[in-house]
């Protein structure tokens, strides 16, 4: 087969991360991180062959820096067009009701992800400004937008639906959507392939700075812990997770808070910064284990949380068959994941101490022979699966 890559894009407010996959070995060309855009000490990391470019200039904005990206590609490599540019796939936060799958861009749908920014105001603003001008740049190929709440479209309607009052949440388009789509999808894909499965009932545990669970039937979700927002769910780096949204009105009455307050505390200073001063599992992790109290009581929400929701979806799929880790935290802390399943044995949740503790760059089991549930670690690859779904649509 001749060769084809995906330039995949994640446009942030002030970043822009890209990388350059092949859709059909996974391999990626090149990769890189456009930092703090718009501001004095901007900086563009750029890698291609193991070989690693930076350099720190101010970059006047994301058209400027993906510019500058493009430029390098053809200084230090890859050069586009020989690697076989076929598409951009571009992650998208938010794509609300209308999108339960990827979509070519053209107008209409640069127009939809606009009208979505109430939906999605800290992410799709910053995805839609990536769209627009790597179209400018890149005219030549098509682009595609792939979003992270597409997998949660097809959620049965009675876990979509917050028991609120049916007007108000249909005029505001209030309900689940979730979020990190594109890694529940890419994960659970490769626990059936690896397994052999299609029937699977599995849980996965996307656990990085943001974390979120899914239930997975087939190949299908059934239930995710993210909901309107990123905030619900799992306890996070920064995010409460779930919290009784009436500590938001006692704060506004007992503390005089207002909304972006409330929202900056929830988004940004809650979760494990919030218990602990620290949103990096690694140290929170460290802090434990000198005794600190605090950072004990903190794994303790965070692991206690984790435990309820593989319950409450091993309830909601009638059983399961695999429960797999993946992300920063899920990916490496060998501790967090043993914990997780002590007390879950009544559900045939094992961890094997010794596979447990193997580090490996691939997918593992890390559950005995024979246990009734195969428990995993399976490193996510997002920018993988976007140019996977990129180059599939384009085919169709
Ligand atoms: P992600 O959002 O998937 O990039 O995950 C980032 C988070 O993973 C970091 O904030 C750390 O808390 C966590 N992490 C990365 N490496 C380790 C490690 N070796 N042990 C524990 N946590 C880790």
């Amino acid at each position: 087969m001749t060769h084809r890559t995906v330039l995949v894009i994640n446009s942030g407010s002030s970043s822009i991360k890209y990388q350059l996959v092949d859709p059909d070995t996974g391999d990626a060309l090149a990769s890189g991180l456009v930092e703090r855009i718009g501001e004095e000490s901007g900086a563009l990391t750029h890698t291609h062959n193991g070989e690693r470019h930076t350099e720190a200039h101010p970059i006047a904005d994301h058209g400027d820096g993906l510019r500058r990206v493009i430029e390098l590609c053809d200084e230090v490599g890859p050069d586009l067009q020989e690697s076989g540019i076929v598409a951009v796939g571009h992650r998208v936060v938010q794509g609300g009701s209308h999108f339960s799958r990827a979509a070519i861009v053209d107008d209409a749908v640069t127009d939809r992800i606009r009208e979505l920014i109430p939906l999605g105001p800290l992410h799709n603003p910053a995805n839609l400004k990536g769209i627009l001008v790597a179209r400018d740049l890149l005219p030549d190929v098509p682009h595609v937008a792939v979003f992270d709440t597409a997998f949660f479209q097809g959620l049965p309607p009675e876990s979509a639906t917050y028991a609120l009052n049916r007007e108000v949440a249909e005029k505001y388009s209030i309900r689940r959507y979730g979020a990190h789509g594109t890694s529940h999808q890419f994960v659970s894909r490769s626990v059936s392939e690896l397994l052999q499965r299609e029937d699977l009932k599995q849980v996965v545990l996307h656990l990085g700075n943001g974390a979120s669970a899914s239930a997975v039937v087939g190949a299908h979700a059934v239930d995710t812990s993210m909901g309107l927002t990123p905030l619900e769910g799992l306890v996070m780096g920064t995010r409460t997770g779930d919290i009784d949204p009436a500590v938001a009105f006692h704060l506004c009455r007992v503390a005089g808070m207002d909304v972006a307050e409330i929202d900056d505390l929830f988004n940004k200073r809650s979760g494990l910064k919030g218990l602990t001063g620290h949103n990096d599992m690694r140290v929170v992790r460290g802090l434990a284990e000198e005794g600190d109290e605090r950072a004990i009581l903190a794994l303790g929400v965070y692991t206690h949380r984790l435990r309820k929701y593989i319950g409450a979806y091993a309830a909601v799929m009638g059983g399961i068959d695999a429960l797999t880790f993946t992300a920063g935290v899920g990916e490496n802390n060998v501790e967090l994941r043993a914990e997780v399943a002590e007390g879950l044995e009544f559900l045939g949740i094992h961890v094997d101490g010794d596979r447990n503790a193997v580090r490996a760059s691939g997918p593992h089991v890390i559950s005995p022979d024979g246990a009734p549930v195969t428990v995993l670690v399976v490193p996510t690859n997002e920018e993988l699966e976007i140019a996977r779904q990129s180059v599939a649509l384009l085919e169709n």
